[in-house]
């Protein structure tokens, strides 16, 4: 499903303006596709015969609802903007930022990611990922989370109504695992702020959040990147403390390793420890979250 197509002299079409009786064709595969939906569903193209191989015939209703809330948050924003140069067409190109964002409610490879962000940045874009969290945000990171961990990318639950949101999520990851999560955070796509200042990167932050001043050049209000750049010294100081954040190794740190033998015998004690230990730890993330 989509929502742009080609006419038969070549232009381009929306949904909107197109007529429900013709034909058109896709602009990525160039198949036959007809417009529908109105009342209860977005207008929108879709293919006469299946094409696996093309993206736009693979996005589903969920897919059109994400990019339709984006576009309505981002002013100026392009839907589907078809790239010749490269041959991909983006979900959306807000070309004042120079930002192309790519919604995936589908598996994808980690090559795969890759690739489009390699050739978007050949044209001097950032690409801003949009995970679908009934496939992404698990337990086990995919192989294209993984590789997008320190990247520009969000997670969202939007659903085939449109009824949802669009969130940022902190973990501590190991072996591919989410070990440790700080929970989600709603993002306001309405509230950009394009200018991450470089003495930034020397405060006082958990190394995820350093790596993230280090790379993503922009964030939106209520993700953790506000949320730690705005937040008060002695809050933070609070927080980084409950996290035994582990400068070094470069990982947040809950509780330390006890030695086997020590374990044995002092098994009650520990379970009594870390019991007041995470008492404590959602104390001050209730706080800090008000
Ligand atoms: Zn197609």
């Amino acid at each position: 499903m989509h929502f742009y197509a080609f006419d038969e002299k070549g232009n381009q079409v929306s949904a909107h303006q197109a007529d429900k009786r013709l034909y058109y064709f896709c602009r990525e595969c160039l198949g036959l596709v007809k417009s529908r939906g109105g009342l209860l569903r977005h207008l929108h193209f879709y293919h006469l015969e299946p094409n696996r191989s093309c993206r736009q015939d693979g996005k589903s209703l969920v897919h059109l609802q994400v990019q339709h809330y984006l576009q309505n948050c981002l002013p100026g924003c392009e839907l589907e903007k078809r790239f010749p140069l490269i041959n991909r067409i983006a979900d959306l190109f807000w070309e004042k930022e120079g930002l192309v964002i790519e919604i995936q409610c589908s598996p994808i490879s980690a090559r795969e990611i890759d690739a489009r962000n390699l050739d978007y940045a050949s044209l001097g874009y950032r690409v801003l990922w949009i995970l679908h969290d009934r496939l992404f945000n698990r337990h086990r990171l995919t192989a294209a989370e993984y590789l997008l961990q320190d990247s520009f990318h969000y997670f969202t639950n939007i659903d085939s109504e449109g009824v949802g949101y669009i969130y940022d999520q902190g973990d501590r990851i190991e072996k591919g695992k989410r070990v440790l999560t700080l929970g989600f955070r709603k993002v306001n796509f309405f509230s950009y702020h394009s200018h991450l200042k470089e003495s930034m990167v020397f405060g006082n932050y958990p190394p995820w959040i350093k790596k993230r001043l280090e790379s993503w050049r922009g964030y939106f209000t209520g993700d953790y990147l506000d949320y730690f750049l705005t937040m008060q010294e002695p809050e933070k100081a609070a927080l980084l403390s409950a996290l035994s954040v582990d400068e070094q190794s470069g990982v947040m740190q809950v509780g330390k390793k006890l030695q086997p033998g020590i374990k044995r015998k002092l098994k009650k004690l520990i379970r009594l420890i870390s019991y007041f230990y995470r008492l404590g730890l959602n104390f001050i993330l209730e706080k800090l979250a008000k």
